[in-house]
């Protein structure tokens, strides 16, 4: 059977379009986290091996347009899907978020990466960390004078000094406000994701008056169609299809 879209997800986004559309539709999930249930496309997990891998799936499965609604974060396979789309001669139409922008009572600070975020943490005690599983990688590095808390899907033993917390978003902004006072933060790291259903932690950071220590995004290819959310891209689909 054909399949006449490539959906790339693994976000809340992308669930959207991929509970709506049947089985001409390919779902793809790298298979970090949860695959959801009771989709009525099919449902594709692991990667493709590189643009050309990806280029050869459209080719074979007669895919006729490859749909990028991953991870503001997630550049390579973004890049891929470009550049896939480029070999094939598919269009590619991706979700390019904006990011969050701070207002005047806040604190925030970029950082190009882990190194940079190890250096701007030194005059903190207590920082939360919501930008996924890397920490996780560096939890025997903790300075003496830090206790750390990583928030990230899946909930792992920490070491003393650590707390792993295993939750999906989103989150209520009572729910934030009562995980701050319990973990007594003094600053918040995160991505800038500009997802809604991530950003309330920025409006209590905002409360407590906490720095932000946001990883800086990574630059993402120009692709056929773009938009800023997911509802034009859906009514675009709609029009298409
Ligand atoms: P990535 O670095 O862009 O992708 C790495 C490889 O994983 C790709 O080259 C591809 O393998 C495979 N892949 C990724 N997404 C795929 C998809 N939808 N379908 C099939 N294969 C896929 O992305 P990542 O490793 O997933 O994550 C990178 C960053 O983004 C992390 O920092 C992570 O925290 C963040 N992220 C966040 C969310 C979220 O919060 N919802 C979701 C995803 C990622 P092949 O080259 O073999 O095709």
């Amino acid at each position: 059977m054909n399949r006449r879209i490539l959906l790339l997800g693994g976000t809340t986004e992308a669930l959207r379009p991929a509970r709506r559309l049947g089985l001409e539709t390919v779902y793809s999930l790298a298979g970090l986290g949860r695959v959801p249930a009771a989709l009525p496309c099919h449902v594709r997990v692991g990667g493709f091996g590189g643009a050309e891998g990806l280029a050869a799936f459209i080719a074979s499965e007669g895919i006729e347009l490859l749909l990028d609604l991953t991870h503001p974060y997630a550049a390579q396979i973004s890049h891929n899907a470009a550049r896939a789309a480029e070999i094939t001669g598919v269009p590619c139409w991706a979700l390019r978020r904006p990011g969050w922008q701070p207002g005047a009572d806040d604190d925030w600070r970029e950082v190009d990466d882990w190194d940079a975020l190890t250096r701007a943490l030194v005059p903190f005690e207590r920082p939360f960390f919501t930008s996924g599983r890397e920490p996780l990688a560096h939890l025997h590095e903790i300075p003496e004078h830090q206790h750390w808390t990583v928030r990230c899907l899946q909930a792992e033993p920490a070491p003393l000094r650590a707390e792993v917390i295993g939750a999906r978003g989103p989150f209520s902004l009572d729910e934030e406000r009562a995980l701050f006072a319990r973990l007594r933060c003094d600053v918040l790291v995160s991505k800038n994701s500009g997802s809604a259903s991530t950003e309330p932690k920025l409006q209590v950071a905002r409360e407590l008056g906490l720095p932000v220590l946001l990883l800086r995004r990574p630059e993402l290819p120009v692709v056929a169609r773009e938009f800023a959310e997911s509802e034009s891209l859906w009514e675009a689909l709609q029009q298409r299809l």
